[in-house]
């Protein structure tokens, strides 16, 4: 089924404008050898203060579309709107977070590096910079490391400079590439519960990639299912009952239980089964 889903329920209606929506997207690489198709008519809708998170297996496109999301790619078919306006390029209104966090440039201090988007795009003056550079190193807790380099630096401390570089530009949407997959298991779920505490406080809206059944219950409270390569949307999901309590829960393990299998279509259930209060199945 390639109709759009919307993401919004009977039981919970509509009442805003979107604030990202993708319609029937399809995402091609062409060599001169041959074409591969990424993705296939994607549709979904994100709106301002989701935590909206794309998963699916490795190489069904979940990268491409993020990339095409933030304006590098441009869909052979359909289109992406940002507050009704078509995307065609990037822009400081979509920021991306990349799993490499090598990507901080090791001459520039933590302050420097968090400066430097907003200086380079000529966002702000050096002195404002600065002042937005510290209060966003303050909400990720790194005020002491404001001066200190990267490589002195832990991986969740890498991650934490560049979600507040990120954050620092206040795009309208924050891009995500599965940010912390680099990162052992345990820093890895720190990270996950910092990330929420930062959107309590914060309230910024995210579009969070990643292939970790667990992960996307734990961070988003929308989730759209991709199927394996080429992406297609299999279904869209309401999480926002899980967190990082949940884990292990009765209730967080069944619902995994279920996203996998609709993710690898083992024997379907009837969508009476499958427990979400809202879902909405697109095949
Ligand atoms: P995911 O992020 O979900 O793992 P990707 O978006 O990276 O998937 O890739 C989707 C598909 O596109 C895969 O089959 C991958 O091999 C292919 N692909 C990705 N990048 C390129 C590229 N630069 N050239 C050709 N094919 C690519
Ligand atoms: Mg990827």
């Amino acid at each position: 089924m390639n109709a759009p889903l919307q993401g919004h329920t009977a039981s919970n209606p509509k009442t805003t404008e979107a604030l990202l929506s993708v319609d029937h997207v399809s995402l091609e690489y062409r060599t001169p050898e041959r074409v591969v198709r990424a993705t296939h008519q994607v549709s979904f809708e994100i709106d301002p203060a989701d935590r909206f998170v794309l998963l699916g297996p490795s190489g069904c496109g979940k990268s491409t579309l993020l990339k095409s999301i933030a304006g590098f790619i441009k869909p052979c078919e359909g289109e992406i709107r940002l507050l009704g306006q078509k995307v065609e390029q990037p822009g400081p209104d979509r920021i991306v977070v990349f799993q490499e966090f090598d990507q901080l440039p090791p001459w520039k201090t933590v302050k420097q590096n968090v400066m430097f988007p907003l200086l380079a795009s000529k966002t702000l003056k050096r002195r404002e910079a600065e002042e937005r550079a510290l209060y966003y190193l303050e909400k990720v807790g790194l005020t002491a490391f404001a001066d200190a380099y990267p490589h002195t630096l832990s991986g969740g401390m890498k991650a934490r400079v560049a979600i507040a570089r990120a954050l620092a530009m206040q795009p309208k949407i924050l891009l995500m590439d599965e940010p912390f997959a680099a990162l052992d298991a345990l820093t890895r779920r720190k990270m996950q519960e910092e990330l929420l505490l930062l959107w309590e406080e914060v309230r910024f809206t995210l579009l969070f990639v990643t292939h970790s059944i667990e992960e996307a219950l734990v961070v988003g409270n929308r989730i759209l299912l991709l199927s394996p390569h080429p992406g297609r949307v299999r279904a869209e999901i309401h999480s926002h009952q899980y967190d990082l309590h949940s884990l292990g829960g009765v209730a967080f393990q069944a619902s995994a239980r279920r996203i996998h299998r609709l993710l690898f279509d083992e024997a379907p259930e009837a969508e009476t089964e499958l427990g979400f209060a809202d879902i909405r199945i697109a095949y």
